[in-house]
């Protein structure tokens, strides 16, 4: 009886690596997000829930939960979970929104979409990245993100239109097959311009009208067409 005891109570207190995942999630919620201002309890539940480790190089799964961006194939990278959030949150996002984003990448920006919106369309210009992020949304069961692969500039105009579009790579300037994809109060968060000197920039569509702020300066990877030429 004195030797189980102790055995049984080790047992509970050992904790399985998903648990230590998910203690690093609620590390980087409370640390990276909240601590920055961000209280959209939608937005901090999809951030504790989305496996942001499947979506890594093997590599790098041990930095997987960092406060910062991290290398993927094809010299892309996935975003800093606080940018992923900022943009997320500007969004101002509802269950019933269809959302379109531009740049699928490793795929957890359209994971923590898919965790907060009905439906979420994304498109990758590499094809192999496409198909990598495609399988993981499978592994992890997510039947309401579609994706396909081409050139995002262009949009989807068969799918639009949208009530939110979020691009992750960064054009010279808004691409206009977007902003005439935007559904009636709809919103576009976009980073623009180049190199060093990118801007966040939200657009939001009333009465057919665009209106848009820049709201914080930013480093994203670049929005090339086909032949890997910058837009
Ligand atoms: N949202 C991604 C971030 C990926 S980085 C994530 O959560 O991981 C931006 C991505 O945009 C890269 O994968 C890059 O290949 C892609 N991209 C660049 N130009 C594009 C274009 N014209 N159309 C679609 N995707 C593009």
């Amino acid at each position: 009886m004195s030797i189980f005891i102790p055995i049984l109570i080790l047992m509970c207190l050992e904790s399985s690596p998903q648990d230590a995942y998910r203690n690093q999630r609620i590390q980087m919620v409370s640390k990276q997000i909240i601590a920055r201002g961000i209280n959209d309890r939608k937005i901090l539940e999809a951030f504790r829930e989305v496996p942001r480790h499947k979506f890594v190089l093997p590599e790098y799964v041990r930095f997987a939960y960092n406060d910062s961006p991290l290398p993927i194939e094809e010299g892309q990278t996935i975003s800093q979970p606080f940018i992923v959030a900022f943009m997320t949150d500007a969004l101002n996002l509802k269950q019933s929104d269809r959302i379109l984003e531009v740049g699928t990448g490793s795929g957890y920006q359209a994971a923590i979409l898919a965790q907060i919106c009905d439906s979420v369309f994304t498109i990758e210009i590499f094809e192999s990245l496409s198909q990598k992020a495609k399988s993981v949304f499978e592994e992890l069961g997510y039947d309401n993100i579609y994706c396909k692969t081409g050139d995002g500039y262009e949009g989807w105009p068969e799918k639009s239109p949208f009530d939110a579009i979020i691009v992750t790579c960064a054009p010279t300037h808004i691409p206009k097959p977007l902003k005439e994809q935007l559904a009636e109060g709809g919103r576009l968060i976009i980073p623009v311009g180049e190199g060093q000197v990118q801007h966040l920039v939200l657009l939001q569509k009333k009465n057919g009208k665009i209106k848009q702020k820049n709201i914080l300066p930013v480093r994203f990877v670049p929005m090339v067409d086909d032949d890997l030429k910058k837009y």
